[in-house]
């Protein structure tokens, strides 16, 4: 018989860590914390194959489940003497979703279950009456907007309300009899909203309360939370049911989260925040200020609000133990939730603690150096694609600047932007292109598209584990939190501090590393590449197989290429250099020339300029290979368009404005991707050909000198579709080197073809015989494949993406089953003709951890990429070399 249910308690649990495709993380977790005998309230977990079994089954559950979940209450019943609904002893249950990837806040949970009018005398008996009241209308309104779909903020007028009735501003004020008055009203709101009352019976809330975890999988923000993460909706969710503890009876009790480690800094040592006299989503809901856990970090924050340390010595001591035990147990920074009842400590949840990619680095790097993991897992701890926030500017300590207020250190980095206060607005703007400071009073998962629109955000309430917080260090977003000192006021548009304001549009800069908002913009620094991000990109490099290189043709590019750890230049596009200064006029020349002697002549100048450029890219480079493309863009591009620049150029240029307009007429290509150009270009006119080569060899020659260092340029030839074409532009180079040669400048060289028409892959292995190597152009190579451009493409990839039509944006991702295809055909068929063939892919693909992984898997030399995304390769290279080795030995 299929088992749908898993049990949990009492120092057993039938599930463990390793179940977590069928518990989820959650409930994974909280099998493996129960095994371990920690302190777990009791409970269950109704797995992910229930979910797929609901949406499979027009959202109904197998025949065996209800008989199953009876089985395992009466297990709980069994550990804690509680029954649902009992007059006496009532059980209360958490209702929690948990699926197979940590999803916070996305999904829905209801506390306090099984309340009803006769179990709340019950409860009240255990404590007191105001707790039991309180603990009810929690449970109704959570029950409420969760299950019955009632707008939340209908109960918190009604809150309001009775608490400016009664005089009171905090809910605390509230005694026994208020809220007893509250929890009719909420009632009365119920009945009114769906025409039925509470529900009462504790089943019929149970089956309720589930209903909606699995129906939450697929709620918007959980939808598109999933699609941020590339998290699949098949995996589903499972439900953890869970016998209550109460962090809200009083003053011995408390509830709160807490790290194992500090996740914006990664310093070792407890680090998170609690309420007294409080319940489950209190601390994160920004309603309370939250208490520091230690009391170095009280001291540390200068409050004077107690720490748990101080307040909750014995709770302190085993919440510190049980850290400990979960941190080497799992071998991971751990973020967990705990709560103190009456004294008594309970762990409600473990999960992998999210981090800032400074945090990443430094627990991957202490932990291996503890001995708690091996440097390659260490190298596998840190996500590459978040390096980007430590390749991030930080603010220059020495510019000017005028602070607006200060605010809690939530996520690092600096951001500049316009100020936009709501997520709607954020999303508009962003599509306009304008870059944008998300400002709120505090965040909710209803916000999250528009704090990915946003280049950082801003909150005027919650701590370091806020909605706000967390998410942003997920997103690698700076953000300021908890900025108490301002005052927003959304009907208004403002955002004030002590008599001041700025309103939507206003530009601020945030600097998430200190919690500072600033006025204006403030100017930026490049980052430094030492300490625990050297030592894992060293760790990282004795790893990886592929080589990685970059993408550069200016000096400034370059240099950076080496300090980021590039081993050489991919691509260098010779284009940009004719379109600098006066050597734009050159070019024009050349293009207006009537023949080849006039073409020549033209050329002669531009040569000892490329020359230059060269001999400089390849002192830099310091004897690492260089790939150089030869020029490669339809000749229009250099010449102007309007009919006013064309009078000007015509007017310095002296040539008679009609015959440039002619040869502008003339050469505009109607496809541009395509036409008369690179290979073409050079069949046609080869004194290009002749010119680039003589640069290219001269530079190299007079570099060899300068540092001692050989050079040996790759000379790369573009759009080639067919063998002749290559061979046609390698005789030209051959020619050219030979005379140089017999003039004393004898340079080693090689010829190789950039892959970028699908006929080219095709025809690899006929190519290969003439090239000495193959640069996969992978960006035109995907437009050709699909059949259309980037820029048409922007269209429609972000609707398809949202269909499902697509899975990962083509342009960003190779598709490994269109363009991949002729990438690994082509490079298969490259090394049969010739088994040496050097293999590298230069499109923006080269800088993409998943596409690396598939260029690490069909064996290519080396990715190139964008100088400031070297560092990601690096690391991704060598993830994908661990990720083989291990695919090998399983
Ligand atoms: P999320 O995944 O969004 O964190 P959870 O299911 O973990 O949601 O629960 C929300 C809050 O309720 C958390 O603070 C959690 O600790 C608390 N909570 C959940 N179950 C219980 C329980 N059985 N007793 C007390 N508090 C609980
Ligand atoms: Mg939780
Ligand atoms: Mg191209």
């Amino acid at each position: 018989m299929a088992k749908w249910v898993y049990s949990f308690g009492g120092g057993r649990a039938e599930g463990s860590a390793a179940m977590r495709e069928l518990l989820g993380g959650k409930g994974a977790n909280l099998a493996e914390m129960a095994n371990l005998g920690l302190p777990v309230p009791p409970g269950f977990t109704v797995t992910t194959e229930v979910c797929t079994h609901f949406y499979a089954n027009d959202r109904t559950y197998p025949a065996e489940l209800k008989g199953e979940v009876e089985v395992a209450l009466g297990a709980i019943a069994d550990h804690t003497g509680k029954v649902f609904g009992d007059r006496s002893e009532p059980l209360l249950v958490s209702v929690r979703s948990g699926a197979r990837a940590s999803m916070p806040g996305m999904m829905d949970t209801v506390l306090n279950l099984g309340l009803n009018d006769d179990t709340v005398d019950a409860i009240a008996g255990l404590a007191d009456e105001r707790f039991a009241w309180d603990t009810y209308r929690r449970f109704i309104q959570m029950y409420g907007s969760v299950v019955l779909g009632i707008e939340h903020h209908e109960f918190e007028s009604i809150l309001e309300l009775e608490r400016e009735k009664r005089g009171e501003t905090e809910d605390t004020g509230l005694d026994a009899e208020a809220w007893k008055e509250i929890v009719a009203q909420y009632k009365a709101l119920v009945e009114e909203t769906i025409d039925k009352p509470f529900p009462q019976a504790p089943s019929d809330q149970l089956w309720g309360a589930i209903g909606a975890v699995f129906g939450s999988w697929m709620n918007p923000r959980a939808e598109s939370y999933r699609k941020l993460h590339d998290i699949p909706a098949s995996w589903g969710t499972a439900v953890n049911v869970q016998a209550m503890v109460f962090g809200n009876m009083g003053e011995t009790s408390a509830t709160g989260v807490a790290f194992t480690r500090n996740p914006a800094t990664g310093d070792k040592g407890l680090y998170g925040e609690f309420l007294v006299n409080a319940q489950g989503e209190d601390v994160v809901a920004g309603i309370r200020t939250p208490q520091e856990i230690t009391e170095s970090a009280r001291q540390m924050s200068g409050t004077k609000l107690p720490s748990l340390e101080t307040v909750m010595p014995d709770a302190f001591a085993e919440l510190g133990q049980t850290a400990e035990r979960l941190e080497a147990h799992y071998r991971d920074m751990q973020d967990l939730e705990f709560t103190v009842e009456r004294g008594t400590f309970w762990i409600l949840q473990t999960r992998a603690g999210k981090r800032t990619a400074n945090a990443a680095l430094k627990v991957a790097v202490d932990m291996a150096g503890e001995g708690l993991i091996t440097r390659e897992e260490a190298v596998g701890r840190v996500e590459p694609e978040a390096l980007n926030q430590l390749l991030h500017p930080t603010l220059d300590p020495a510019a000017e600047r005028t602070l607006i207020a200060h605010g809690l250190p939530a996520s690092p980095g600096a951001a500049t932007g316009e100020i936009v206060f709501s997520a709607e607005a954020a999303e508009k703007l962003k599509a306009d292109g304008r870059e944008l400071i998300l400002v709120r009073n505090e965040t909710s998962p209803e916000d999250i598209n528009g704090m990915v629109a946003a280049l950082g955000v801003l909150t005027a309430r919650g701590g370091m584990t806020s909605h706000a917080a967390v998410v942003a260090r997920g997103m690698g977003k700076p953000c300021v939190c908890g900025a108490g000192a301002l005052k927003i006021d959304y009907k208004a548009g403002t955002m004030t501090v002590g008599g001041k304001s700025w309103k939507a549009g206003d530009v601020i800069t945030i600097d998430g590393a200190a919690g500072q908002i600033f006025e204006g913009r403030v100017p930026t620094l490049r980052p430094e590449l030492t300490g625990d991000f050297g030592t894992l990109m060293g760790w990282a490099d004795t790893v990886r197989r592929l080589k990685v290189r970059a993408n550069a043709e200016t000096p400034n590019d370059a240099r950076a290429a080496r300090e980021f750890g590039a081993e050489g230049i991919g691509l260098c596009r010779t284009e940009h250099m004719f379109f600098e200064g006066e050597r734009i006029i050159g070019v024009r020349e050349m293009i207006l020339a009537h023949d080849a002697a006039g073409r020549r002549a033209a050329l002669e100048k531009l040569l000892p300029m490329q020359r230059k450029d060269f001999i400089e890219l390849f002192k830099i480079m310091h004897g690492l290979p260089v790939t150089i493309r030869l020029l490669d863009p339809p000749l229009h591009e250099f010449l102007p368009k309007s009919d006013a620049e064309i009078a000007d150029v015509a007017k310095s240029m002296k040539v008679d404005p009609a015959l440039l307009r002619d040869r502008v007429i003339a050469l505009t290509e109607s496809n541009p991707m395509l036409g008369h150009r690179g290979c073409r270009l050079l069949i046609t006119y080869p004194e290009i050909a002749e010119m680039q080569t003589r640069a290219i060899l001269e530079a190299a020659a007079e570099a060899a000198k300068a540092t001692g260092e050989p050079v040996t340029p790759e000379i790369m030839v573009p759009l080639v579709g067919m063998r002749s074409e290559l061979d046609h532009v390698r005789a030209t180079i051959e020619r050219t080197a030979a005379d140089l040669a017999a003039n004393g400048t004898a340079v080693e060289y090689t010829v190789g073809t950039m892959i970028e028409l699908p006929r080219a892959a095709l025809r690899a292995q006929e190519i290969a015989e003439g090239a000495d190597f193959f640069s996969f152009g992978t960006n035109d190579l995907t437009q050709t494949t699909f059949g259309i451009s980037r820029d048409d493409a922007h269209g429609f990839i972000g609707p398809y993406l949202g269909l499902g039509l697509i899975e990962k944006d083509p342009f960003v991702t190779l598709d490994p089953d269109g363009v991949g295809v002729l990438v690994r055909v082509a490079a298969n068929e490259g090394r049969k003709a010739r088994p040496g063939l050097k293999l590298g892919i230069c499109g923006e693909h080269g800088g993409d951890p998943a596409s690396i992984r598939f260029c690490d898997a069909i064996g290519l030399d080396y990715v190139s990429c964008s100088p400031f995304r070297v560092p990601i390769a690096r690391l991704a290279a060598a993830q994908a070399a661990l990720h083989s080795a291990q695919n090998q030995t399983a």
